[in-house]
């Protein structure tokens, strides 16, 4: 039996230069030989201290960078560059501000050469999903914090990759937000049956979200612990199996 895996990390590395002021040739390795599986459908998080790779990785699944060796793969093909069928969605919304929500959304789709009306349909239907249909019109600026995420999730999803890759996407929301968030991505990610990838510093909510969670450390970046959660869904903090598991993580990491 072998459960389909959307992503293959495979033994990779990434070294970057360092800068002048810190002495030429010099090298940091963000990444250290590192692997694992990404699973289809299901619900991944990484989780580490600042500065351990997570968002170098990140950007390695996305195509945004290669590595420095080993290999990247999206099912059997090496991920080269970006595409659609892996989309990304970042803490700061990453937004244009000078077009409504509804043209935001249309941007992706009109990059995939889709036509207007359709463009304007599907991006119709993905701000209802993720509850927007009545700020369709509204700029980001008007906007609270928590909507605009709604917004970028929205983007992402309305391209309909196969995978879907998130940085800390609610680093920057308050605490009451937040929960609120990680339900409704919860919903739709039950809805849709999307794969995700979902970086966070929160243990608590890696937790709280993930079938499995990729544990990492720095000095180099590299994964110590690969966890899954047995936890029923839908989940509550009360459980103490919820807290014994949140324990465990943070030892590991010696927090
Ligand atoms: P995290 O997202 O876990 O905080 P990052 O992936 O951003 O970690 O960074 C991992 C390490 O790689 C850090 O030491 C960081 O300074 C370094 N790094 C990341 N991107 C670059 C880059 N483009 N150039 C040089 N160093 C980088
Ligand atoms: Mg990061």
């Amino acid at each position: 039996m072998s459960a389909k895996h959307a992503l293959t990390i495979a033994a990779v590395s990434k070294v970057f230069p360092l800068g002048r002021a810190n002495g030429q040739g010099k090298t940091v390795t963000a990444l250290d030989s590192t692997s694992f599986k990404v699973l289809d459908n299901e619900f991944l998080s990484i989780v580490g201290p600042s500065g351990c790779g997570k968002s170098t990785l990140l950007r390695l699944m996305a195509g945004l960078e290669k590595p420095s060796g080993g290999a990247v793969n999206f099912r059997d093909q090496e991920v080269a560059r970006p595409s659609g069928r892996i989309g990304l969605v970042f803490q700061d919304y990453s937004l244009l501000p000078w077009r409504t929500l509804v043209r935001n959304i249309e941007l992706g789709l009109e990059f995939q050469g889709l036509p207007g009306r359709q463009a304007r349909d599907k991006a119709l239907e993905y701000l209802e999903l993720v509850g927007l249909a009545a700020s369709k019109d509204a700029y980001p600026h008007e906007l609270s914090g928590g909507m605009r995420q709604r917004a970028a999730i929205a983007r992402a999803l309305a391209v309909e990759p196969d995978v879907l890759l998130m940085d800390e996407p609610f680093g920057a929301l308050d605490a009451h937000t937040r929960l609120l968030m990680q339900r409704e991505l919860l919903a739709i990610w039950e809805k849709r049956k999307k794969t995700v990838v979902f970086v966070t510093h929160s243990i608590d909510e890696a937790v709280y979200l993930s079938d499995r969670i990729v544990v990492m450390d720095k000095d180099p970046g590299r994964v110590i612990e690969v966890l899954d959660v047995d936890l029923p869904r839908p989940r509550t903090r009360k459980n103490p199996d919820f807290g014994r598991l949140t324990e465990s993580i943070l030892e590991m990491l010696k927090y």
